[in-house]
């Protein structure tokens, strides 16, 4: 039939022998399942023989499979979802968490809650050595930044990192006198002028400055170093207060000229009498001997001086032991004996009841107290010179006192007789054998021992070196 021909099954049939098609029946408006077949008689005619079924109910029992499939997957997928997300996930969860709070805090987490998940239980092995390895970095760091923060700050240099916006990053509390401790940026933390301006100059032509500086204000000499860290893009500033070095310096200077005047002087003299005594009257000569020997005399002073400066700066330790004040005494009575007797001198001591022995630097004292009653003597014109040595003790200290009738100090000159090489009265004491050395060496021993001294004097009555000592 030619208006079956183009049906699918008989295109198909035709072509592949057999043909399958299912559609809706135009004239019976149902599903039907169609078959053809494609065969030849014996004349070699080709015959298509089609079949045909209601197919409505199976394709309707086929959709409803397809239905219950698609739900059964649905609630399946939705059943996984739901325990992998509120056990599975959690459960997970709840590992990565332990893990974490390990990681934070250095809790131990014990590897048997992994021992089901390998991949975990791997994880986590690799997560411990890699935080095993991690701590020790931190713990070594830390080290490291302790002993760099003890160095910084420990340092007596100022020593700051600035970038280049010119804040500091990290910064030592050194010098806060000149450096102020709560402020970021260098324009506002530095007080003065001279230092700024350095570091101006470095942070503008990134170029590395040392300079000596003097600030008036203060009257102190600084060096400020300011270095670029070219390739951090930072500045290293380091200050240092180099006064005290200066001033040794400059007290060195002074120190050698005044040792050259003062050892010139008596030189002249004796080279002048000496000379003078070969064509001296005898009458005369006794008297130039005796400008001899006081020049000598002098000279062995100043020298005996010079020999106590330096022992005692360079054993400034005190060495303390028990002695008695007896042995003080005679000690410093000995030493003196000369003078005393050209002086007829009085020379008393007086120690505080029972107080006989103390617990001090016996070659300290003795030079201190030898120094003051040979002051005492020197620079006194009274017919008898007398002067009183007293020791007493109080809970934590010992007093010395040395108390004379001599000639007294101005009270304007009451803290300059303490420097090196000064004298009242340069004129008047000259020839009384002084170097200007003696109080210097006292205040210095004194300091040595932690202690104080203290004058009170009055002109042409005298005066009295009072000296308290801590015990130690
Ligand atoms: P010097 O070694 O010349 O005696 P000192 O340092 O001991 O120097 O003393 C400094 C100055 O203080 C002396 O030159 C003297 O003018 C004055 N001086 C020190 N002790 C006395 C004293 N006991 N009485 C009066 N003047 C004193």
């Amino acid at each position: 039939m030619d208006n079956h021909r183009n049906r699918e099954e008989i295109k198909e049939a035709i072509t592949i022998g057999e043909g399958f098609a299912i559609r809706k029946s135009k004239t019976l408006g149902m599903n039907y399942a169609y078959y053809a077949l494609r065969f030849k008689n014996i004349n070699d005619d080709f015959y298509i023989l089609r079949t045909s079924g209601d197919y409505s109910k199976q394709l309707n029992q086929l959709k409803l499979f397809a239905i219950l499939l698609i739900v059964f997957f649905l609630i399946l997928n939705y059943s996984v979802h739901f325990f992998y997300k509120n056990y599975i996930k959690r459960d997970l969860y709840n590992k990565i968490d332990k893990m974490k709070t390990f990681l934070i805090g250095g809790e131990k987490l014990n590897s048997t809650t992994l021992k089901d998940e390998t991949w975990l239980l791997q994880f986590w092995n690799v997560l411990n050595e890699w935080q095993k390895f991690n701590l020790e970095n931190i713990n070594s760091l830390n080290t490291e930044r302790k002993i760099l923060n003890t160095v910084i700050t420990s340092v007596d240099s100022f020593i700051g990192l600035v970038n280049e916006e010119g804040e500091f990053i990290v910064k030592n509390n050194s010098l806060d006198y000149l450096v102020l401790k709560d402020k970021c940026k260098y324009l506002e933390a530095i007080k003065y002028i001279e230092v700024v301006d350095i570091i101006k100059e470095g942070l503008k032509t990134n170029k590395d400055i040392s300079r000596e500086i003097y600030i008036s204000a203060i009257k102190e000499y600084f060096i400020v170093s300011i270095k670029s860290l070219k390739s951090e893009k930072k500045f290293l500033i380091t200050i240092k207060n180099i006064s005290k070095t200066k001033k040794t310096i400059d007290f060195q200077k002074k120190f050698i000229n005044n040792v050259g005047h003062e050892l010139k002087t008596p030189l002249t003299n004796i080279k002048g009498y000496l000379i003078a005594l070969e064509d001296a009257p005898e009458d005369m000569k006794p008297i130039f001997l005796e400008t001899v020997t006081h020049n000598v005399d002098k000279l062995e002073n100043i020298i005996s001086d010079f020999l106590n400066i330096s022992k005692i700066e360079n054993y400034p330790s005190v060495n303390l032991e028990y002695f008695s004040l007896k042995k003080l005494k005679n000690s410093i009575l000995k030493s003196l004996e000369m003078t005393i007797l050209n002086k007829k001198a009085k020379v008393t001591f007086n120690f505080q009841n029972n107080l006989t022995n103390i617990f001090s630097d016996f070659e300290k004292l003795n030079l201190i107290l030898k120094n003051l009653v040979e002051n005492g003597l020197l620079y006194n014109k009274s017919k008898t010179p007398i002067i009183k040595v007293s020791i007493k003790e109080n809970r934590d200290t010992y007093v010395f006192e040395v108390e004379d009738n001599g000639i007294g100090i101005p009270n304007n000159k009451f803290d300059k007789i303490f420097d090196r090489f000064y004298r009242v009265d340069k004129a008047r004491t000259t020839n009384l054998g002084g170097t200007g050395l003696g109080l210097s060496i006292v205040k210095t021993l004194v300091e040595q021992m932690q202690g104080e001294i203290l004058v009170l004097s009055e002109e042409n009555k005298g005066s009295v070196f009072i000296i308290e000592i801590k015990k130690q």
